[in-house]
């Protein structure tokens, strides 16, 4: 959880808003949520917010690197508060719950590519994809469990 979310916009020189504010800890709240899921938590909080607004206070935070913008295939885009670290993710393909994996490596990038092709690589982005406990049983029936 953020302690001073209002320094933290500050620092990275955002003015402080009701609205990010409330987006920011609906992030923290809820890593690896969608837009919305932000939008609703954001409501919650302080009330009518539009879409668009949520989407533009995310997208800026995830310019300044407040917030981590994880987009896996196939699915909406997920933000959360966890930056500074190389971690990845485990993705459900059934419901879609995300969990963090810890990057063995730590530092971006964490692969070596066979061949370059004269890049300068800065970023590897690893997902992993499968099925997550919940969904393996509720696939296995009650019999399963
Ligand atoms: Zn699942
Ligand atoms: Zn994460
Ligand atoms: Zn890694």
């Amino acid at each position: 959880m953020l302690n001073d979310p209002a320094s933290l916009l500050r620092k990275h020189g955002l003015h402080v808003t009701a609205q990010r504010l409330a987006v920011l800890q609906a992030v923290s709240r809820r890593p690896h949520s969608t837009a919305d899921d932000v939008a609703e938590d954001v409501r919650v909080e302080i009330g009518a917010i539009s879409r668009q607004a949520v989407y533009d206070a995310l997208g800026m935070l995830a310019e300044k690197g407040i917030i981590r913008r994880i987009q896996p295939a196939g699915s909406p885009a997920r933000y959360e508060d966890r930056v500074g670290d190389n971690h990845h993710h485990l993705i459900c393909r059934c419901c879609g719950k995300t969990v963090d994996v810890d990057c063995a490596v730590g530092d971006t990038p964490c692969l070596t590519a066979v061949a370059d092709s004269g890049y300068q690589i800065d970023e590897a982005e690893v997902i992993f994809w499968g099925t997550c406990p919940e969904c393996r049983s509720a696939a296995a029936g009650p019999a399963g469990e």
